[in-house]
């Protein structure tokens, strides 16, 4: 039986619902949450990311607002936009579009955003009540991740979690979530000995690698849950047979625009797992959702109030 398709466009708008729901009650109570998004210079790639981040923000009714330094900006510059975002009440997220020109240092930029503002999640500080299990901000792309997990009622605690990737804004939070919901997990790299072995010892596996297609079918346990964080632009026409040989709508998409959007999952994997996440459509839109409950996580952490998930 093909493995049941993990709709992330839907989770995502059950999320942004309950969001904006949260907004209304906060707002008529005269504590409307705010996020300041600052974009340096004119990346293209960023500048789409803003514009959808600042339009998701209008939608749930959080207050947004964008900065857009000049590409020559210096890092005693952005320290500064940063001081004074950090000090203004009615900003409860900040978050800061990666990456930043060559010449500011990006990790000092990003260590001075107040941690009870950081709604990546990414400060040392943030990280730390991660593995500590304190109330603190999560990276949205892995919180994503879990919300798909838990709203599809897959089950995580003492199944066997086999993330693949390492890197700070994916695989070690993805790994740290899972280990807090009872996981047993496994991290796997580069470096990794026989990496399709360990994948096949997963009940769940996540696969945040940057590599189009590579967890073929010989990786995955019948049965399992695979969720696929990759997002990588396909343009040679070799790859694309490879990946995507036979599916008449895929290749219509490919010669109209000469390139497709694939995951690190083959899309073979369907055949063989219980259930698996789609690219795009899958872990895609839960990230912009997430960011969106953090702004709200963050305001309500900042006055005292709880969170109501994750
Ligand atoms: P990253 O920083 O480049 O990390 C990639 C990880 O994959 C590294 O830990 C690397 O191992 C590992 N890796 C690379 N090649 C491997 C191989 N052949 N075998 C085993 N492991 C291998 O990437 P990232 O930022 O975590 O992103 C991963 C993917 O997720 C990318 O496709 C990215 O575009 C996507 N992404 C999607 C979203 C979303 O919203 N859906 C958000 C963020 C990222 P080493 O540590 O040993 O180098």
């Amino acid at each position: 039986m093909p493995a049941k398709i993990l709709d992330g466009t839907s989770i995502a708008s059950d999320i942004r619902r309950e969001v904006a729901s949260d907004v209304k009650a906060m707002a008529a109570a005269g504590m409307r949450p705010g996020l300041a998004v600052l974009l340096v210079g004119h990346n293209p790639a960023s500048e789409i990311y803003v514009r959808g981040k600042v339009k998701a923000c209008e939608e749930v009714g959080i207050y947004g607002e964008q900065h857009s330094p000049s590409e020559s900006s210096t890092t005693a510059e952005l320290l500064a936009l940063i001081e004074t975002l950090n000090r203004r009440n009615e900003i409860d997220g900040i978050l800061v579009q990666l990456p930043l020109p060559p010449q500011v240092d990006s990790k000092k930029v990003l260590l001075a955003v107040d941690p009870a503002k950081d709604v990546d999640g990414f400060h040392p500080m943030n990280v730390g009540y991660l593995s500590t299990q304190r109330p603190g901000l999560v990276p949205c792309t892995p919180a994503g991740v879990m919300e798909i997990l838990q709203r599809s009622h897959i089950p995580i605690a003492g199944q066997d979690a086999v993330v693949v990737g390492r890197s700070d804004i994916v695989g070690k939070p993805a790994a740290m979530l899972l280990l807090n919901a009872n996981a047993t997990v496994t991290v796997c790299h580069s470096k990794t000995r026989d990496l399709p072995a360990v994948c096949r010892r997963a009940d769940i596996l996540i696969a945040a690698i940057g590599r189009a297609g590579m967890i073929t079918r010989d990786f995955v346990k019948p049965g399992a849950t695979v969720i696929d964080v990759g997002m990588n632009k396909v343009t040679d026409p070799a790859e694309f047979q490879r990946l995507f040989a036979g599916n008449a709508k895929r290749e219509q998409t490919f010669h109209a625009k000469g390139s497709t959007l694939v995951g690190d999952v083959h899309p073979e994997v369907a055949e063989v797992a219980a259930a698996l996440t789609p690219v795009p459509g899958g872990v895609g839109p839960l990230t912009i959702a997430m960011l969106m409950f953090n702004t709200v996580k963050a305001a309500k952490l900042r006055r005292g109030q709880v969170a109501t998930a994750s």
